[in-house]
């Protein structure tokens, strides 16, 4: 029987939500399809985490737990991959399409001769054949790819899928894996972390997104606020960005972060293309906009048309009462 193996990130000591949501696709896949489900975890922590990876129905959990796969060297994990990859012998790899995922995709696929279907909205097995569609040009349209490779690797975009649960009782299966550091040619000397207890923009519930309309530190402050109370991380439109206004780790677009929280708050932000590619998958969208006619409004759950200067201190004030 093939089967499906899927490659789960971890941050923070837990896999992402993310790889969650693409293994629990590629758990209906699999049966669907008559094949096994697999997952490979990789790091220090990778024991500790087969349990989850079997509660989100994987059957044999393949662990490699060398630390030098911690910092996330391309080099390492690509051959910690290919080592699991040459072990499994999977039809197919399905991971979250993480900006690390992104980094180590191409070379993975070169040495295992796989195809690669990367950043897609949907996939699915039938036959010998893998199809997906994949969001293009600034995700206005779907292009509907397939392939009949022997070996396909398909990169999954957060929020595509839901991430359920579906526990069995499987394996682990520990990988012994060598890597000489010394053939790195590079000296990882420090991680740096974004400053305050921030919450991590691809991953989490709740995003509270500002534009341009939000204007000055004035305007940061509200929503930073409202970032408080729903315990949001906060997004930026690239207008704001480049007035420096909010960092570039902010971005949320097509040249920044892909999001796809349950609640996406989009604040004095157009909804220009560039910006919608990286947001629309968000299940609930609340527009705050002075334009009754900004685009925003055409993928909004929600709209409050009016200026944002007086609209979130009355939001704020509101939630805080009600949440209290
Ligand atoms: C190749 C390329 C890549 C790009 N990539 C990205 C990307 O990744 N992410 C991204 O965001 N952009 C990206 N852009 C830029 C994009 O085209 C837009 O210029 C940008 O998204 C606009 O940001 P904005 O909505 O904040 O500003 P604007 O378009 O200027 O909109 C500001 C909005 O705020 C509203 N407003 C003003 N004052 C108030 C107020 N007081 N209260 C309420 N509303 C108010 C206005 O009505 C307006 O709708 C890219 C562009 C290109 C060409």
């Amino acid at each position: 029987m093939s089967s499906i193996l899927v490659f789960c990130s971890v941050q923070d000591g837990r896999i992402k939500r993310s790889s969650l949501e693409a293994m629990s696709r590629a758990r209906d896949v699999a049966a669907a399809s008559g094949s096994s489900l697999q997952a490979v975890v990789l790091g220090s922590s990778a024991s500790g985490l087969a349990g989850e990876a079997m509660k989100y129905g994987a059957g044999t959990v393949f662990t490699v737990s060398d630390p030098i796969l911690d910092a996330h060297l391309n080099a390492p994990v690509i051959a910690a991959l290919k080592s699991v990859i040459d072990h499994a012998q999977p039809r197919l790899v399905v991971a979250a399409s993480t900006e690390a995922v992104k980094d180590v995709l191409g070379a993975l696929a070169v040495r295992c001769d796989a195809a690669v279907l990367p950043d897609v909205a949907s996939f699915d097995v039938s036959g010998s054949t893998v199809s997906c569609e994949r969001p293009v040009m600034a995700a206005k349209k779907l292009a509907a790819t397939s392939t009949d490779h022997s070996l396909v690797f398909v990169s999954v975009r957060s929020g595509s899928y839901e991430a359920t649960e579906a526990p069995v009782s499987g394996t682990e299966e520990a990988i012994t894996f060598s890597f000489d550091a010394d053939t790195l040619g590079l000296t990882l000397r420090e991680v740096v972390q974004t400053a305050g207890d921030t919450v991590d923009l691809s991953e989490a519930n709740v995003v509270v997104a500002a534009g341009r309309g939000v204007r000055d530190e004035e305007g940061r402050a509200l929503v930073q606020e409202l970032a408080d109370i729903t315990g949001a991380a906060i997004g930026a439109s690239r207008a704001v960005v480049e007035t420096g206004l909010f960092p570039a780790t902010a971005q949320i677009g097509q040249t920044g972060k892909v999001v796809s929280p349950d609640l996406y708050f989009a604040v004095g932000i157009s909804g220009a293309i560039q910006h919608v590619a990286g947001m629309v998958n968000s299940r609930i969208i609340v527009a705050i906009n002075k334009d009754a006619d900004a685009p925003i409004f055409d993928v909004a759950t929600y709209g409050l048309v009016g200026d944002c200067f007086k609209i979130l201190p009355l939001l704020n004030a509101e939630l805080k009462r009600a949440m209290a």
